[in-house]
């Protein structure tokens, strides 16, 4: 699932090419993606509107679309959703790339919606696995869907402070990388970077937060924003089929630190990196130099 860095280099990508762009036809292929409208009245809300802006709430994209009513369109690309700008053709009832941006990564036919601009070009929405959702809104009603309202504070805003991370940090009982993985403590923070912040933490998955002594909470902080910063400067991770807006794959995955790497060597002490079920997700880590600590 594309996590922070990777909906975050979507969305940079998605600024530079849609904002001003007119939308003039919506194709659905997948009506039960637009979980707010049916597909005659998606397309007649959409159809006209121009794309003022396009944000990121936690692994949440939002795309402003000024006018009156001022309406917003909240899309979660869930596991394999991703947004993709170019020129297409419909051919059947499967869009093909005519641009080349997307060779190698032949998700044509898992095209489930398009819109397409006044460009020439068109913003399609690739989701094999069909999870992905869109919701479309009023801007307030957007603003106050329980999903955004919840989500925990956003890790790389310079408000996020050590002292209100703290804060939260200590009412939270549950397993580290449980902790990390819940949006409504902290947001945008998936599988991979769970994993990858906990190893540069030195904190084993399973030591709740609420027991952290006050430096290793530093530590887990600093490494919070330490390891999404980078990503989000390598335009995320492609160990699956992340890809951004263009095609193009996020190079975090080469300089990994132990995400799906058991059996092979850490990077800090030798050890073998081990993985180990935490709920339904796996946790990859050192037995070694993330121990929990008495
Ligand atoms: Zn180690």
């Amino acid at each position: 699932m594309p996590e922070l860095p990777e909906v975050e280099t979507i969305v940079r990508g998605l600024r530079k090419e849609i904002i001003g762009r007119r939308i003039v036809g919506v194709w659905l292929g997948w009506p039960r993606l637009v979980k707010s409208h049916s597909p005659s009245e998606f397309a007649a809300a959409l159809k006209g509107r121009t794309i003022g802006g396009v944000e990121r709430r936690g692994k949440n994209i939002l795309i402003d679309l000024p006018g009156r009513p001022e309406l917003k369109l909240l899309a979660h690309q869930k596991m394999t959703g991703h947004f993709m700008v170019g020129k297409w053709k419909l051919v059947g009832d499967k869009w093909e790339s005519l641009d080349g941006g997307h060779l190698g990564h032949k998700k044509n036919s898992y095209i489930r919606l398009m819109l397409l601009l006044d460009d020439g070009r068109g913003l399609g929405l690739s989701d094999v696995r069909k999870f992905a959702k869109i919701v479309l809104g009023e801007r307030k009603e957007i603003e106050n869907l329980p999903e955004l309202k919840k989500l925990g504070p956003e890790p790389l805003e310079r408000g996020f402070t050590f002292s209100e991370f703290e804060k939260i940090a200590k009412k939270k009982k549950s397993a580290a990388k449980r902790a990390l993985l819940d949006q409504n403590f902290i947001a945008g923070i998936g599988n991979i970077y769970s994993d990858e912040v906990l190893w540069l933490a030195q904190i084993h998955p399973l030591e709740p937060t609420s027991s952290l002594s006050r430096e290793r909470l530093r530590k887990l902080f600093n490494a919070i924003k330490l390891v999404l910063k980078k990503a989000v400067r390598l335009r995320g991770s492609s160990v699956s089929d992340y890809r951004d807006s263009s095609g193009k794959p996020g190079n975090y995955a080469k300089t990994r630190f132990v995400y799906r790497k058991a059996g092979e060597p850490c990077p800090r002490c030798g050890a073998k990196i081990i993985s180990m079920k935490v709920g339904a997700r796996t946790a990859h880590f050192c037995g070694k130099c993330q121990k929990v600590q008495k």
